[in-house]
Order: C-alpha cells, then structure tokens, then sequence
C-alpha cells in the first residue's frame, strides 16, 4: 500500500499515548510536555545538482524528549516525508530508548526527497547540507542521528565528515550507523531484524509453539525485512510471502511462493532500496500479486516491516483466522483502529517500539565501542543485543500477562513511567 495522504502519524502517535496518559493517570504536567516535542528544527538544504541548476530540499530534525540522555534516532529520506511524520517518529525513539532500558531519549530527522532519482553526488550535498543547517543542535552529547528508510552506512559517514570538518577534530559519537572499519559496529546493519526476531523467538517459546511449525508473510524487502528473514528461516520458519515497492510502477507487489521463499535467491534479484524485479521472480516462480496481498495469507505470523499505516481499520478484516502473532519491524505499521480489532481477535502484536528496537540497542552499541575506541567481535555485539532485547521482551509480556492487557499498552506503560520518572527526577515537571 502506498502513502495516504489523509493519515496523519502524529495524531496517532498522540492518541496511542493518551490513551496510556489516562489509564496510569498520568499528571497534567508531564502528560502536557510528553504529547508534545522539546524542540524541532526545519529548514532548507540547497544543492547544485548534476544538470547545474540549484535544487532547494526541506529538511528537518524534531527532538522529542532527551530526559533519560541524548535524544536518539534515524533520518529518513522519503519523497512523502512530513513534520508530522517526524515528530510521531520521535516520539516512537523516546519510547523504543525507554523499553530497551538504554539511556538514551527521543529523536528523529528528515529530508523530502527521493534518492532513487538522486546521483551520489546529490546525495552526499544533501548529507553536508544537512549537517550544516544542524551543526550546533546534534552531536555525541545531545543528539545523535542514524540511518532509516532510505538512508544508508554512507550516507552516515558523509554526516560525520562534515561535522567533523566544522568542528574540528574526530567524534565519532555524533551518528550510527557508520560503515564498519569506520567508527561502525559490527552486527549494526543485522540488528534491527535479527531484534525483531529474538522477540518472536521468545513470544514463541512462551506459547509453546515451534517455529519450525510456522509460517511468515513479509510486508517490506529492505534492511529490517532481509535480516528479520535469515533469521527466522535461521530458526526453521517458512517465510512465503513479501512485498516490495516497484518504482517503474509507483505501487506495490507481493511475491508468493507456497513452497516457501529462497532468501539469497531473491536478494538477487533486488535493488538496493529493496525493489524486487518482477519479471525476474515470474521466471523463478513467485505468482506477483497486487501488495495488498501480503496481509491477507494463510499464515502464522505477519511482519510488517515497511512504513506506518498498512494496517488499518479498512483492511484489518483480511487477516486470516490463522494469524496467531505480527512483530512489527516498522514504525507505527498498525492504526489503533485496527489494534482494537486485533486485540478482540486475540491476536498476539509484539508493538514496534518494542519489537524493532534492535536497530537503536546496537546504535548504542556503537556508541559505547566509539568512546573507547575499541571494538567488538560480531558474536559479542550480537550475544550483548539478544540479552537486552529478550530481557526488554520479557519485561513488558510479564506486565502484560500480569494486568491483562494489549502488548502495545504494555509497552507504553513501561516506557511512560520511565520517561516520566526521568522528567520528574530532574525536577522538569
Ligand atoms: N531508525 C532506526 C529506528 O527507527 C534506528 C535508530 C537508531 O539507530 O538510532 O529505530
């Protein structure tokens, strides 16, 4: 499903946490300064482009809350980007910092562009432009950057060339997601899918089923969809659907293939934002299918793991009855509309902010290797994320279980109190 233009992030964002301010009634205060961002940035990057003419891009940079250390979290270029986008996905990062339990707050950064039509020249303008417009607001201390959808290791080390330039010596702290031998950390570009998937490992043995048994329908074929699969196939599960953008098209499709998907087969035939060739998977075997389709399998488990608002109020009623669990690899990938409905069904939903905060628990990684200039084998930063991921699982599944309620509620209960106990501690509320 492509972008609506209707769905606005941000008041969902706000409704999800309104509904947990009220339920741990939470103060007038606090509940005022969480619904809202600490500061938020917006300005214009201007780059000569290829052809010569001079091409101005709007960027931006919201940084929620940094109550429980600096604010954290990816910058996105996509053509559709919006403030609002970026201030719910700040508002998802002081959550996600908060539940992984690292001290860390909330941020998010964007640009409105699409660099499937962008040389790397343009690009590495926009990553300097960038970072000259927020030279003085980011850095190790205050708010450190990473990459998200379509952002990339490169376009992270061009960031930090050119705050590094301004400021005159090395600070490798100041952005994740670097190339590794870089400043970056070995298992980064894993860990956002492998996190997702550790959840579903775990909320599986709790249900006493083996994910040898199971199948899989992907929404997404980037970074997060690609590691959430190795993974999971890793574990013995079956993955038969995913969906990709096709951007000759401008839509999606889903390739389905009963027998299961072979993962390298189809990393074969993909660009590097995750497009699939669709003729190219007719030729090995995939029926394409509009992308809608994704949803609608006969399967055990759901990954979303695209952008926000796929699954809604409209198309909720499509999931099959043998849905059992979605772990959500995207942000903000399920309406609370849909959520009502999925919590009556019984279906199990492992929330985003928990479930995908694999990425930013290994950012943090990163951070800490930086700081001592020294770096861990890949077995070390993997063995490290399995247990604070698993431990952060089981934290909120307890709490779950415990008062009976939604995991995503849960998940906001946790991460609420924490933030808020941070903003009272320091006497900010
Ligand atoms: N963009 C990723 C996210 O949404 C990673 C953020 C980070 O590593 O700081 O969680």
């Amino acid at each position: 499903m492509a972008h609506d233009a209707s769905f606005n992030p941000f008041e969902m964002a706000r409704e999800q946490f309104d509904k947990i301010a009220d339920l741990i009634g939470l103060d007038q205060g606090t509940r005022e300064l969480l619904r809202s961002p600490l500061r938020e940035f917006h300005f214009s990057i201007p780059v000569r482009m290829d052809d010569g003419k001079v091409k101005v891009f709007q960027g931006f940079r919201v940084q929620h809350n940094d109550a429980r250390g600096p604010c954290k979290g990816g910058i996105r270029f996509h053509p559709q980007e919006t403030i609002d986008t970026v201030r719910a996905l700040s508002m998802w990062m002081t959550w996600k910092c908060a539940v992984a339990d690292i001290p860390l707050g909330g941020g998010k950064g964007g640009v409105i562009c699409d660099p499937h039509n962008l040389s790397a020249r343009e690009q590495e303008a926009i990553c300097r432009g960038w970072v000259r417009q927020l030279s003085r607001n980011v850095g190790p201390v205050s708010d450190v950057p990473a990459p998200d959808v379509m952002t990339s290791p490169q376009h992270m080390l061009w960031m930090l060339d050119e705050y590094e330039h301004i400021n005159g010596g090395h600070y490798p702290g100041m952005i994740t997601g670097k190339p590794v031998g870089m400043g970056g950390s070995l298992g980064r570009t894993e860990a956002t899918g492998y996190g997702v998937i550790y959840c579903l490992r775990e909320a599986l043995a709790e249900k006493g089923i083996k994910a040898a048994d199971t199948t899989a329908s992907v929404q997404g074929f980037g970074n997060v969809a690609q590691y959430a699969i190795e993974l999971y196939h890793e574990l013995g599960g079956k993955t038969v659907c995913v969906s990709s953008w096709d951007q000759g098209d401008q839509t999606t499709y889903a390739f389905y293939r009963e027998s299961g998907i072979d993962l390298t087969e189809l990393q074969g035939i993909t660009d590097r934002f995750g497009g699939i060739d669709k003729a190219k998977a007719k030729d090995l075997g995939y029926e394409v299918l509009p992308g809608g389709d994704w949803l609608d399998r006969e399967v055990d488990i759901l990954l979303p793991s695209a952008i926000e608002n796929q699954i809604t109020g409209e198309n909720v009623g499509r999931i099959s009855a043998k849905v059992k669990i979605i772990a959500e690899g995207a942000n903000g990938p399920t309406t609370p509309e849909a959520d009502a409905v999925l919590e009556k069904n019984g279906v199990f939903v492992i929330p985003d902010f928990l479930a995908n905060a694999g990425g930013v628990t290994c950012s943090y990684f990163e951070q800490v290797q930086c700081n001592m200039n020294y770096f861990w084998p890949k077995e070390e930063v993997l063995d490290k994320l399995d247990k604070q991921m698993t431990m952060a699982y089981h934290s909120i599944s307890e709490l779950a279980a415990k008062q009976k309620i939604y995991m995503r509620d849960a998940a906001y209960v946790v991460a609420i109190n924490r933030v808020a106990a941070a903003c009272g501690d320091r006497g900010w509320v």
